[in-house]
């Protein structure tokens, strides 16, 4: 990865240069909510994880009051996001097993931990994998950890970074030794360029400007056009 790194500032560079800096929330979420809000996430857009996120918000003045909550309510809530069952599910479990260790809802206890330790505690709880606990790393305590998603994992390995079959082999092979400073930006802008340019099928590479410094051997230079998607990212846009 020692050589990677260099590539991936690089990129970094041109994608800021494409795209500009993400905007971050200020102060940073909280992590209760980023890990709620990325559970909501998972196999939808962003738009409907974020209606979910605000129906369950507006409905309860407290996670606590959440985990008090009958699971089909919680699912009833968030349906909108899909999966309800499995993500309700996943929900309660998670609150009712924090509220074990202490009646007060929170992951700040998190701060004390390495990312790999951190990682580690989050993916104990059942239907929580390592994209859903590395957003709550990046998103809410600002560590040098980028999550990697299907874009991501797509686009990395079109570039060349990284050989892997799954999200999870590119999480840890590009996360062991990032470059301080520049995961937010990285993994943001990533995930742009592969929703807007960097598709799965007929990417634009005409318009790509990272095209220069891309491995991928099939290139598509046919679709000249930029589709403009609206961008809302969620987990910079929880709590506000
Ligand atoms: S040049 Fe094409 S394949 Fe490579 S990153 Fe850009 S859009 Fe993707």
């Amino acid at each position: 990865m020692k050589n990677n790194s260099n590539k991936i500032q690089k990129i970094n560079k041109i994608l800021i240069d494409h795209f500009g800096i993400p905007k971050r929330q200020n102060p940073l979420p909280n992590p209760l909510d980023t890990f709620v809000a990325t559970i909501l996430s998972q196999n939808t857009n962003d738009n409907n994880s974020y209606k979910a996120f605000n129906n369950l918000k507006n409905a309860f003045s407290s996670w606590e009051e959440v985990a008090k909550a009958k699971r089909s309510t919680i699912e009833r809530l968030i349906k909108v996001a899909g999966l309800a069952p499995a993500k309700s599910k996943a929900i309660k479990n998670l609150l009712v097993k924090l509220q074990n260790n202490s009646p007060k809802l929170s992951l700040d206890f998190l701060q004390e931990f390495s990312n790999e330790e951190a990682i580690n505690q989050l993916t104990e709880f059942n239907g929580v994998g390592v994209k859903t606990a590395s957003c709550v790393l990046l998103f809410s305590l600002n560590r040098d950890v980028c999550p990697v998603d299907t874009h991501v994992h797509r686009v990395l390995n079109r570039l060349g970074i990284v050989k892997t079959k799954t999200p999870e082999k590119t999480f840890w092979q590009i996360n062991q030794n990032f470059p301080n400073g520049i995961a937010h930006s990285f993994h943001t802008n990533l995930i742009l360029l592969g929703r807007e340019i960097c598709t799965p099928t007929k990417p634009k590479c005409k318009i790509c400007p990272l095209q220069k410094i891309c491995n991928y051997q099939e290139k598509n230079f046919e679709d000249k056009s930029s589709s403009a998607k609206k961008r809302i990212l969620l987990l910079d846009n929880i709590g506000i």
